[in-house]
């Protein structure tokens, strides 16, 4: 039987591991956090997925109590701005597509061939409440959807059957430290202090930790939280890491923390810029923006992309202190090796642009629970559990090589060469096929990882690659599709009508 489990870092992912396992085996299993004081967290990560509400429902938390805490805002999709054509935008809602007569609004957008609205626009309600920087919720609390209101309780990403129709942003290390009140409340012991060493046992697990000052710390299963260091899963037990930089080459961001000049304007979304070497993060939080510019150094060196983030975001703020990023980016042949799991950054990381950081934790915490192992350490349970996670990150690298592959702009030598980058033969199977017809759940990657078909729709369609219409809605009636198009513009007026300003509602249970 496992009895301790042994944390190595105290990042988001150190602390959403051990409050999660503190939330699902309570005193049953011993949990100890070792931080460094010495190596800082790497204070991004401030943007999420709408299933992260099941991460704080399930650890029993109230979003009014929590989010004001982590300075947080709500996010309904991301904003991608300046991809095709300089000046435009589109979005990536967290909102399914309706359906009429089993063809979806996508599907009806390209048969009726109104265009003079973007697809986005006529086929999601949220892009208006997007335009109108409207919150998710009426200031008595209720959420703009029927139905979803309240906990969705002790469930998991598994669970999901309707969409919460929004995700957060919040600062990174508010929300780190709030989970680490939350773990120690419920019994995690935490120990301040680094490690210098990790030593195996005869069969190659990890028998113990030896730190500077709190001796040596033994456990019986150890997850490795140290970031980008991967100090138990690479270094220790000298896992292959395999870059995924031939597809996804943006290596470095710098990121600014940057005060708002009106604090009473709060958009209800991430916006992604394209710039002249990768892309920029905007992420608004309560009391200030997170900004960030992830590139790729073969194309601008670290001090010009500062520049270009500095005169795009904050020109005459040279106070504002610049946070250099290099970023590993691609995964582990295995996050589970032995008596070693790695969550968080150790384990995998595809560049920012979809927000996916946070979502790889929160599933691999749960796939870790729903693996958990015994004294046998039974190899299947371990095959299984490595085959999930590197699906699931497998699955939003070739979603993400799309977005380039996708992209319209040709206009500086990091967009050009972005057209030539090779791509993974399965991908390039699946935009041969979108360049003739919608995607679906059976044509887009096989395997869970948390996208669905209408996402890879929006991107395609938001970056103007449309397929011909399917003929068969030449046989339907299409005044039923217009009427439901009519019907989601009235209820997208409604509410943009009625709901109050995203900043209104959070200043509202900001107190
Ligand atoms: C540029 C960028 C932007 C991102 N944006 C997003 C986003 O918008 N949304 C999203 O979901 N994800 C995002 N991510 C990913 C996200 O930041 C991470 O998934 C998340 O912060 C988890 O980080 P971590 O806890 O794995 O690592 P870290 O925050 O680096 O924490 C590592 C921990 O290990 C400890 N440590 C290291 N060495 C030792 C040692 N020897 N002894 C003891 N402790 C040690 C450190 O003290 C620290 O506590 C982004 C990542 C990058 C690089």
């Amino acid at each position: 039987m496992i009895r301790s489990i042994v944390i190595v870092g105290g990042g988001t992912a150190g602390w959403m591991t051990a409050s999660y396992l503190k939330a699902a085996f309570a005193d049953r299993i011993d949990v100890t956090l070792v931080e460094s004081a010495q190596v800082s967290r790497i204070g991004v990560g401030e943007a999420t997925f709408s299933t992260v509400r099941h991460f704080f429902d399930f650890l029993g938390l109230d979003e009014a109590d929590w989010l004001p805490k982590c300075a947080g805002g709500y996010k309904l999709g991301i904003r991608f701005q300046d991809w095709s054509i300089p000046g435009q935008h589109f979005y990536h809602p967290f909102e399914r597509l309706r359906s009429v007569e089993g063809f979806s609004l996508a599907d009806w957008w390209l048969e009726l061939g109104d265009h003079s609205q973007p697809f986005d626009r006529q086929c999601f309600i949220t892009t208006a409440l997007c335009d109108a920087k409207r919150s998710p919720r009426m200031l008595d609390g209720s959420l703009f959807t029927t139905g979803m209101d309240g906990s969705l309780g002790r469930s998991t990403l598994d669970d999901q059957r309707a969409q919460f129709p929004y995700a957060y942003h919040f600062d990174a290390d508010k929300v780190a430290s709030y989970l680490a009140d939350y773990a120690v409340r419920r019994g995690v012991r935490r120990i301040i202090d680094s490690v210098e060493n990790v030593r195996l046992d005869e069969r190659g697990h990890i028998s113990n930790i030896q730190t500077a000052e709190h001796g040596d710390i033994a456990g019986d299963l150890f997850i490795d939280c140290t970031g980008f260091r991967g100090l138990l899963i690479n270094k220790a037990l000298d896992t292959t890491f395999m870059s995924f930089e031939d597809v996804l080459p943006n290596n470095r961001a710098v990121a600014l923390r940057v005060p708002r000049a009106d604090v009473t304007e709060m958009e209800p979304y991430t916006t992604a810029t394209a710039m002249s070497a990768g892309w920029m993060w905007t992420i608004p939080l309560f009391q200030r923006n997170g900004n960030g510019y992830v590139y790729s150094d073969q194309f601008i060196s670290p001090e010009e992309a500062e520049q270009e983030l500095r005169a795009a975001i904050a020109p005459g703020r040279d106070d504002l202190q610049a946070n250099h990023i290099r970023m590993r980016i691609g995964r582990n042949t295995e996050s589970w090796v032995k008596n070693c799991v790695a969550i968080g950054l150790s384990s995998a990381f595809v560049e920012p642009l979809e927000s996916t950081g946070i979502f790889f934790i929160q599933h691999a915490i749960e796939q870790l629970v729903k693996h958990f192992p015994d004294e046998h350490w039974n190899p299947a349970l371990t095959r299984a559990y490595n085959n999930r996670i590197n699906r699931a990150v497998d699955g939003i690298k070739e979603f993400l090589v799309l977005h380039y592959k996708s992209a319209r702009r040709e206009d500086t030598p990091y967009w050009k060469a972005a057209k030539l980058r090779p791509m993974p033969d399965s991908l390039a199977e699946r935009l041969d096929l979108a360049a003739n017809r919608l995607l679906d759940e059976e044509t887009i990657y096989q395997g869970y990882h948390g996208f669905e078909s209408y996402s890879w729709n929006a991107m395609n369609l938001g970056l103007n690659r449309r397929p011909p219409a399917n003929p068969a809605l030449k046989h339907l009636d299409a005044n039923i599709a217009r009427e439901a198009m009519a019907q989601l513009q009235k209820e997208a007026d409604e509410l943009v009508a009625t709901l109050p300003s995203c900043y209104d509602y959070l200043a509202s249970i900001n107190g």
